[in-house]
Parts: C-alpha cells; sequence; structure tokens
C-alpha cells in the first residue's frame, strides 16, 4: 500500500473567551514574531482586535480582506511577504484566503473561526473563484484552531445552519464514495465513521443548535473538525462531498447566492432519495436546524435548481449516484417534486 500522510492540527482550542488568550498558545508553539492577521471589518471588531492584543509582544500587522478570489489570496501572498505566521480571523473566506497564502509563503497558518459556515476549518484545500468559477485550491492546513465559543455562539443563525447542513450532507456523500468504491476506488471506513458521526452529533443537536445553545454550538464546531479530519484521513474530500456537493457546485456556476452548506443540504435531501435512503430523516434534521429544504428556501427558481441536477453529475471526475442514475430533464423534475424542494 502506498504511504499515507496526514497533516494534523497540532493544537485545537475551543471553549469561551478563548481567543483573549491566543498570546499564550502562540508562546508554547514556539512561533516567530510579526504574525499578520487577516480581517474584515466585521470580525476585526469582534474578534480580530482581541486576537492583535493577545499577541501584542509579538508586534502583529493586520491586512483586510476582501472577496474570495484567487487575485486577492495572492495580493495577501504579497504582503506576507516579511511575515513569519498567518492568523485568519473570520469566516469561511478570510479562512480560505488565508491557507492558501500561508501554503504560497511556506510559513504556518491559524485558523481563528468567528462562524461556523463550513467543515473547511481544519482542510487542506480551499476553495476561492477564479473568473466566473470555483476552484477548489491547495492550501496550508492550520497549525492550530482558536475557536472561541462565545463568538462563534453570537454568528448570524443563517451561517450556523449553514455550518450544521454541511456536516449533514456528508450522509450521502459516504453513501457515493462507497459506491465508487464497489467500482475499485479507494475507501477507509475509519474516515467514513468519522464523517459519518459529525452529521449524526449535529442531527441530535438539531434544537440546540437552533437555538444557538452552547452546547449545540460546540457539538457543532466540534462536529465540523471531525468532518475536516476525515478528510485529512481519506487524503481527499471524498467523505464529505458527494452528488450533494456536486449539485452546489453547479448552483455556484448558475449564479446562486445561496450559502454552500444550504445548498449541499437541499441537495442531500434529494441525492438520499436517489440512494434509496432516508431522505425525509436528512429533510426532517434541516428543518429542524432552520436551513432550507426547497428552491424557494435557496431563492433560486425551480429552473435553475433543475438545471442544476442535470448539469451535476458532469461536473466531477468522481463515481457518485448520479453515474448510475442519470438525470435528464424529466427525472431531475421528478426527483425535486418527490422530495418536495419544488412544487
Ligand atoms: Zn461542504
Amino acid at each position: 500500500m502506498e504511504p499515507h500522510i496526514l497533516e494534523l492540527p497540532r493544537r485545537v482550542v475551543v471553549g469561551r473567551g478563548v481567543i483573549d488568550s491566543i498570546g499564550s498558545d502562540y508562546d508554547i508553539m514556539k512561533l516567530p514574531d510579526s504574525p499578520l492577521i487577516l480581517a474584515d471589518d466585521t470580525t476585526l471588531k469582534i474578534a480580530g482586535e482581541r486576537v492583535a492584543a493577545s499577541l501584542s509582544k509579538y508586534s502583529p500587522a493586520i491586512e483586510m480582506v476582501g472577496d474570495s478570489t484567487v487575485e486577492e489570496a495572492e495580493r495577501v501572498s504579497g504582503v506576507a511577504e516579511n511575515h513569519s505566521c498567518i492568523i485568519s480571523v473570520g469566516g469561511g473566506k478570510i479562512i480560505d484566503i488565508g491557507k492558501v497564502a500561508a501554503f504560497r509563503r511556506g510559513i504556518p497558518f491559524i485558523s481563528v473561526p468567528t462562524a461556523p459556515s463550513h467543515d473547511g476549518i481544519a482542510s487542506e484545500r480551499a476553495s476561492l473563484t477564479h473568473g466566473s468559477s470555483k476552484a477548489s485550491i491547495k492550501a496550508r492546513p492550520p497549525l492550530a484552531i482558536v475557536a472561541d465559543i462565545a463568538i462563534i455562539m453570537s454568528a448570524p443563525r443563517r451561517l450556523i445552519a449553514s455550518g450544521a447542513a454541511d456536516a449533514i450532507s456528508n450522509i450521502t456523500a459516504v453513501e457515493d464514495w462507497r459506491l465508487g468504491s464497489v467500482k475499485g476506488e479507494y475507501y477507509s471506513p475509519y474516515a467514513v465513521s468519522l464523517a459519518m458521526f459529525s452529521a449524526e452529533i449535529v442531527i441530535a443537536s438539531a434544537g440546540q443548535i437552533r437555538e444557538r445553545k452552547e452546547r449545540g454550538i460546540r457539538n457543532l464546531v466540534e462536529a465540523l473538525l471531525t468532518s475536516s479530519i476525515s478528510m485529512s484521513m481519506a487524503g481527499s474530500s471524498r467523505p464529505a462531498s458527494g452528488s450533494e456537493h456536486a449539485f452546489s457546485h453547479a448552483l455556484d456556476s448558475l449564479g446562486s447566492r445561496a450559502l454552500h452548506g444550504e445548498q449541499c443540504g437541499v441537495g442531500s435531501i434529494m441525492m438520499a432519495h436517489l440512494q434509496g435512503g432516508d431522505w425525509e430523516r436528512v429533510r426532517d434534521a434541516l428543518k429542524k436546524l432552520g436551513a432550507p429544504t426547497t428552491a424557494r428556501g435557496l431563492g433560486i427558481s425551480d429552473g435553475t435548481l433543475i438545471r442544476a441536477l442535470t448539469m451535476a453529475g458532469g461536473l466531477r471526475d468522481r463515481h457518485t449516484i448520479l453515474n448510475e442514475r442519470i438525470l435528464d430533464e424529466e427525472k431531475a423534475r421528478e426527483l425535486a417534486r418527490a422530495t418536495g424542494v419544488i412544487c
């Protein structure tokens, strides 16, 4: 067998108020002076300034980050030239830019998530816009993650529900991977267990997550971390990205403005139906979380949804249920109707 290389974070700190002691985490890891903190207007106020204060003896600099584009990652990588480490303070966008810039510079990366909006927290890939499409780009997995529950609990409800939906969508991703394994693809039951554990803990905590209770948000953060680690175990995004993610990528290319996890959740309802799985359980969990379960909830037309379903199977070189059940327009419509995603 080929050797298997896992890049896992060295230090993960989860708890209330933990960003105020990021300076001592920095001491323990013996990192050099002059880190570069990335933030935007919102995350600077709620967390970035506190991170900078805690790291004051290391003379940190702060850089404001714009859109999650490849060009912006290049620009930030230039800014990071004389810095020893990149610390991203924010949601998916700022984390993605930071981990790509740190990879290009060959310096350590620290992730300080302010919202639990997807499961890329600890992964070695980032999703950035390149021209009109989204690309998955090689990035640096974090050396450390400092997840302050008090801040994450106050994140917008929609971002929280979206992150939870992303974890739930592992259910269909894992089944797609099993179908791939029947075709001879490498398959890791260990990675599958971790990915399924993430989905199940989110389903079990759905009520507490929706109410932004501390226990629920902690479970969600840990579930997203576990999901991220399942991808490191697998050496690819396989355990957390199947046909439902292909559907989400298709929607992105059609100009949908819904969030990644929201799209994957709705995709997962339909793909679970196609796989012969318990699609109602997926839908009910999403409803309980307050995540969208219909085209309308995603803010897209029925036509766009059908078009994304017919495109999804051809988007990636990865075996999924969409290779076994080809969706033409009529079949896509039937599937969306059968699951109540369109009326
Ligand atoms: Zn995802």
